[in-house]
């Protein structure tokens, strides 16, 4: 073909385009519980801190991401159980930040993948997944999910080839919410060869509830392939600031940093996240909160007869096949802004009370 416009690489032509969680109509009032943000406001301490912050954007922001870097690894060390590096031994050198670990992302398969190299990763899951990967020049390898929403590892493990450079395991897995155990992760990092990168996406760590939980700094500590990546926009509150950030061997972080786009992590970003970890234990209870109302959620919907995946996330997944598209329709219509996935089901974050209570009473009608 005679084509005299720009050629776009054909892996970009082809991209499907990420579906934003739908926004509230100017003037509209409904709850958006579409895009599994954290329902609360900043604390006003964070709120402080930025509009502070805010006299001194004539300035870069430090490239280097020094105090940031070194309030995670402090925040590692605090919370690193006696399985992984000893107290101390997690240092800035192992950290990197991206606007949002979505980025990051990126950044990680831009550093282990040629063109035609292959990307394991379960589906459904994050929609960025197959996206980021078509952009690395990446080929997707789309691995279904187990019955109940769960990652199936064994199918992953078999899905791996000779091209296979890395595997994403999303957990807890959005948006169907099931998280795997660390006896399923151990197990299953064992499994894959040394050289294949090993990503680990806790988006949603924060929000685990479970016995046998991950312990991902511990799996870290013990292979060097391995990729801990994780957010400051769901538990924090910070969704609207973008930083995210990866916890690897010194060598890997070091890659990703040298990869980060210069300047990414704004001023503003950088001095409301020093705060929001020294504000930690008061973020973490209204984690707490947001907990319980899932619990909520779930027991309310299994009461009216739904088999509801268990979350462990800040979000509740139904399946609702072939209607999914018209029950998303008749939620906005009532002010409930949920994210559907045509033909397959709803995901709805946990929001505010009232949220819940619109849902179970809409789901009540579906059953
Ligand atoms: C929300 C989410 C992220 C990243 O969010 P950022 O805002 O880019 O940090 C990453 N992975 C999963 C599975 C998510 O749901």
């Amino acid at each position: 073909m005679n084509d005299s416009r720009v050629q776009l690489r054909s892996a970009i032509s082809a991209l499907p385009s990420y579906v934003p969680g739908a926004r509230i109509p100017v003037g509209a009032s409904a709850y958006k519980v579409s895009s599994n943000e954290n329902p609360y406001p900043p604390l006003p301490s964070v709120v402080s801190v930025i509009a502070d912050a805010a006299n001194d954007i004539n300035r870069y922001p430090d490239m280097s991401n020094a105090d940031i870097s070194e309030a995670v690894a402090r925040f590692l060390n605090d919370t690193a159980s006696e399985a992984g590096l000893a107290k101390g031994e997690w240092t800035s050198e192992h950290v990197a930040f991206g606007t949002g670990s979505v980025a990051l992302l990126g950044h990680i398969l831009q550093l282990v993948v040629e063109p035609g190299d292959e990307v394991v990763f379960p589906w459904r899951s994050f929609e960025a997944y197959p996206i980021l990967t078509s952009v690395a020049g990446g080929t997707s390898v789309q691995v279904p999910l187990a019955a109940h929403g769960r990652l199936d590892l064994d199918a992953m493990r078999e899905a791996m080839t000779e091209r296979t450079r890395a595997v994403l395991v999303c957990t807890p897995n959005n948006p169907t919410g099931p998280a795997i155990t660390h006896t399923e992760a151990l197990d299953f990092v064992q499994s894959v060869p040394s050289n294949v990168l090993v990503v680990l996406d806790e988006a949603y760590l924060e929000f685990v509830r479970m016995d046998d939980a991950l312990d991902a700094l511990a799996i870290l500590a013990g292979f060097p392939n391995v990729v801990v990546l994780r957010t400051f926009s769901k538990a924090y509150g910070l969704a609207g600031l973008r930083v995210g950030y990866a916890v690897a061997r010194p060598r890997l972080a070091s890659a990703l940093r040298a990869t980060a786009t210069p300047f990414g992590i704004n001023l503003i970003a950088q001095h409301a996240v020093v705060a929001s970890l020294a504000a930690r234990d008061e973020l973490l209870a209204r984690v707490d909160t947001l907990v319980s109302e899932r619990e909520r959620m779930i027991t309310g919907l299994r009461e009216q007869g739904w088999d509801v995946p268990q979350s462990q996330g800040n979000f509740v997944w139904l399946d609702l096949g072939e209607r999914t598209t018209a029950i998303a329709a008749q939620c906005t219509a009532r002010g409930l802004l949920v994210r559907p996935f045509a033909g397959e089901g709803i995901r709805a974050s946990v929001g505010e009370p009232e949220a819940t209570d619109l849902l179970l009473e809409l789901s009540q009608g579906w059953v």
